[in-house]
């Protein structure tokens, strides 16, 4: 407590609660206390004095995770950085912004939209999330397809290591530098390497203008067809978004419907922006390539105001869930664009079979899908159910020569999952990455990475017996 001041200490049960999960609700757990420190020294400090004591703990932005990486498994202490949330410097000339990790992702746009700028990494959850957060996720968002994900807007970090020390990582923009990259190993390590304490940003000029186009189809196969023939006509649009019948009827239930017709099956949501002369042809043809696949009803938002109430509809999708379902979980799984239709074939044959319903809202452009799997936790077994019907979805993901996380990040959700993915051997390599900034294995320990596989086991109990180092 003296470290950081009594008051930035909770410990009591009944203020732990809030800690007990972060977005994925389906496990939780006890965490021994939460400390709030205000500057990187403090952090450090913390940080020391927990590694000299051997109690395990883990950073925590705003929470806002879906994959449990912000859970605490039992006793960890949590690191909060939401007191450290200043924007400390921004540089037009160099394009770059310097923020602590508790910063609030949309701030940032907010705070420099009145020079004609913006941060492009859009997350849904952005009016929230924190930009620690963003780095130890490398969040995504509907608006990453051009402009890529976090990790490529990261140019430099401050980064307290697990026993207490303090390290700067890239050169705030200098291009090449000679070594590892190590601001991008740390980008996306789901918080297992080492708190990040500030963040240098890339920051981008906003666009000349945009138009965002919605079209209705009948049928979700058309759909896909007019997002790979979109993306194959060489266009690349901002933001190329799409949701299902049942996500549809869940926006359309919550708090920002827009009037999208309920018995459609899918609609896809297109932002192309740049310079005036290339977004409108390239809106014009997007409105050409819906027609080829059937739409039933293509428009073009008439004025901005139109434009952001159905992105709110969009980008409250996850929550709106909540309007037509007890429960839901969020999966996240990334698939080759062209295998999409098959994919989603998949994903309604697993609705079926479990008699679960999956809504299906995604960064269609990108081929990340998030099936959204509703259930109701009152009924016995449903959430059993609904856990196992979320795996064969990312197993789907992963036969189609994909991945079981497009944004989301393993955290404890997925880590068996990954074993779809990944030999126990390079399971194994990324383990040992981990030891070489984490050896005990006191930050965010058992997330990320499944047990080690018999395989590996075997092959450690060999090298011991050898007499290797392991
Ligand atoms: C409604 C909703 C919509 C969402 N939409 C998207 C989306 O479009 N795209 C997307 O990518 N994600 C999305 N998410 C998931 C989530 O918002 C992101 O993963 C986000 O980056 C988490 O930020 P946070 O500040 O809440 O981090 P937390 O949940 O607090 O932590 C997430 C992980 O980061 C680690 N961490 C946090 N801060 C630090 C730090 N300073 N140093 C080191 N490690 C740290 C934690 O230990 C944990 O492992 C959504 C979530 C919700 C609830």
């Amino acid at each position: 407590m003296k470290l950081v001041g009594k008051e930035h200490v909770l410990h009591r049960q009944a203020d732990l609660v809030a800690y007990e999960c972060d977005g994925f609700t389906l496990q939780r757990g006890k965490a021994r206390a939460v400390v709030f420190p205000g500057e990187t020294k403090e952090v450090s400090a913390v940080v020391r004095l927990l590694h000299r004591e051997r109690v395990p703990f883990i950073a925590r932005g705003a929470g806002t995770g879906l994959s449990g990486g912000a859970t605490p498994l039992g006793g960890e202490v949590i690191i909060s950085l939401v007191r450290m949330k200043k924007l400390l410097r921004v540089d037009l000339d160099n394009r770059t912004a310097v923020v602590q990790p508790g910063f609030v992702n949309l701030k940032l746009t907010q705070a420099i939209s009145k020079d004609g700028y913006y941060y492009a990494p859009d997350p849904s959850s952005q009016y929230a999330c924190t930009i620690g957060g963003n780095v130890a996720e490398n969040a995504g968002g509907a608006h990453c397809l051009k402009y890529g994900v976090t990790t490529n807007h990261i140019l430099g970090a401050e980064v307290v290591l697990p026993d207490g020390e303090v390290i700067r990582l890239g050169e705030d923009g200098i291009p090449d530098q000679p070594g590892y990259d190590l601001l991008g190993l740390i980008t996306g390590s789901e918080g297992t390497l080492g708190v990040v304490t500030e963040i240098t940003v890339r920051i981008l000029k906003a666009p000349e203008g945009k138009q965002t186009i919605l079209a209705y189809f009948d049928d979700v196969e058309d759909g896909s067809r007019a997002v790979s023939d979109i993306i194959s006509a060489g266009i690349v649009p901002a933001a190329l978004e799409m949701m299902d019948r049942t996500a549809i009827e869940g926006v359309e239930a919550a708090n920002f419907p827009v009037g999208h017709p309920l018995d459609i099956e899918a609609l896809l949501l297109i932002e192309v922006d740049g310079i005036e002369a290339g977004f409108q042809s390239e809106a014009e043809d997007i409105v050409d390539v819906c027609r080829k696949w059937n739409v039933r009803e293509v428009k073009v938002a008439k004025d901005e105001q139109e434009a952001a109430a159905w992105w709110a509809n969009r980008k409250t999708g996850f929550g709106a869930m909540g309007a037509i379902s007890p429960d839901y979980l969020v999966q996240d799984g990334v698939i080759p664009r062209s295998r999409l239709p098959e994919v989603l074939n998949k994903i309604r044959a697993i609705s079926q079979e479990t008699g679960l319903r999956i809504a299906n809202i995604f960064h269609a452009g990108d081929g990340n899908l998030h099936p959204l799997i509703l259930f109701d936790a009152q009924k016995p077994g449903e959430k059993e159910k609904a856990l196992q019907a979320g795996s064969r979805c990312l197993k789907a993901c992963a036969d189609a020569g994909g991945s079981i996380t497009g944004e989301h990040g393993v955290g404890i959700e997925k880590k068996e999952e990954m074993r779809f993915i990944f030999t126990d051997e390079e399971i194994e390599a990324q383990t040992r990455i981990r030891s070489v900034f984490n050896p005990d294995n006191l930050l965010n320990p058992d997330k990320l990475f499944p047990q080690p596989g018999r395989c590996a086991e075997v092959k450690q109990e060999i090298k011991e017996q050898q007499g290797l180092k392991v």
